[in-house]
């Protein structure tokens, strides 16, 4: 890759970390970082990118932990460069991991020697994750929050590909308050879209279905024969549709939905009381143990 292709925007410097870190704590303890976005079939990680525990014995600096192997992420004809440390990418999400270990071929994406070239829409994606990798879903949240909800269906495609689910949450929770605010909807070139990118059983599907489901029987801006030349363009969603219509029943909520038929899929809600919306969590793929971060937006 000829230099004179790329616009370079800096790896964000090691001091950085350091101005993060409160006086008490140790660089170490910005791993949990890392921790707190593995996917849940990530396996340990490997080599020794964990926090260490009182009975272990010193182990290396951070500085060691993060390594000196740099991801290029090229983006876009312009080969627009951002870069990441590969040992953060790399416990960030298994699906780069192992095409970093295997240099592979996979769709548009090719590596070469840590080099991963991706399409002018995952700009904004891309940065996403690399602040993610270096700070938190806090700051991720806050740099995105004045996007389109198209936007956050980028970042969600992004997350759904490499398998960073944090993305897909933030993602998930901008296309929910970006349709309500402007009161739109998802158009049939957005459910193309996401159908032609995700897999059986995606959350962003789920929203789809919940979403036409609505449409149809609530707010009424679709029509039948409108939904039908859709799901004939996009037999999956067919498919998805009628598993939502199946699997949404009011009880037991195997996953916290609450009576949703019908329900519009834009409104987040906590309180089972309040009789519509979805709760915080209907869409999100974090584990349900896990403290939920998201706030109702109504
Ligand atoms: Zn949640």
């Amino acid at each position: 890759m000829s230099n004179s292709l790329r616009r370079t925007q800096p790896l964000p410097d090691l001091d950085d970390f350091e101005e993060l870190q409160s006086p008490s704590s140790t660089l170490l303890s910005e791993l949990g970082a890392v921790e707190m976005f593995q996917t849940p079939e990530s396996p340990t990680p490997s080599g020794t990118l964990r926090r260490n525990t009182a009975s272990d014995t010193p182990g290396p600096s951070f500085a060691e932990l993060i390594g000196t192997e740099i991801v290029h992420f090229l983006i876009g004809p312009q080969r627009i460069e951002l870069t990441a440390h590969k040992n953060l990418v790399c416990n960030a999400s298994t699906v780069l991991k192992r095409m970093l270990d295997s240099n592979a071929r996979r769709d548009e994406y090719f590596l070469d020697s840590n080099e991963l070239f991706l399409p002018e829409s995952a700009h904004l994606a891309v940065r996403d994750f690399i602040t993610l990798l270096y700070r938190d879903r806090k700051e991720v949240v806050a740099l995105s929050h004045s996007r389109s909800y198209k936007d956050y269906v980028e970042l969600y495609l992004f997350g759904s590909k490499f398998g960073v689910n944090t993305l897909m949450d933030i993602a998930i929770d901008g296309i929910q308050d970006q349709l309500r605010e402007t009161r739109k909807s998802l158009t049939n070139e957005d459910i193309e879209n996401i159908f032609a990118n995700t897999a059986r059983d995606d959350q962003l599907r789920r929203f789809c279905a919940a979403l036409i489901t609505h449409e149809l029987l609530r707010h009424k801006n679709r029509t039948p024969s409108e939904v039908h030349a859709l799901m004939v363009k996009v037999p999956d969603l067919l498919k998805q549709y009628l598993i939502y219509q199946h699997t949404e029943s009011p009880e037991p909520p195997i996953v916290p939905t609450y009576h949703n038929m019908g329900n519009d899929p834009r409104d987040r809600v906590r309180d089972r009381v309040s009789g519509h919306g979805f709760h915080v969590c209907a869409f999100h793929i974090h584990d349900m143990l896990e403290e939920c971060l998201t706030a109702p937006n109504c």
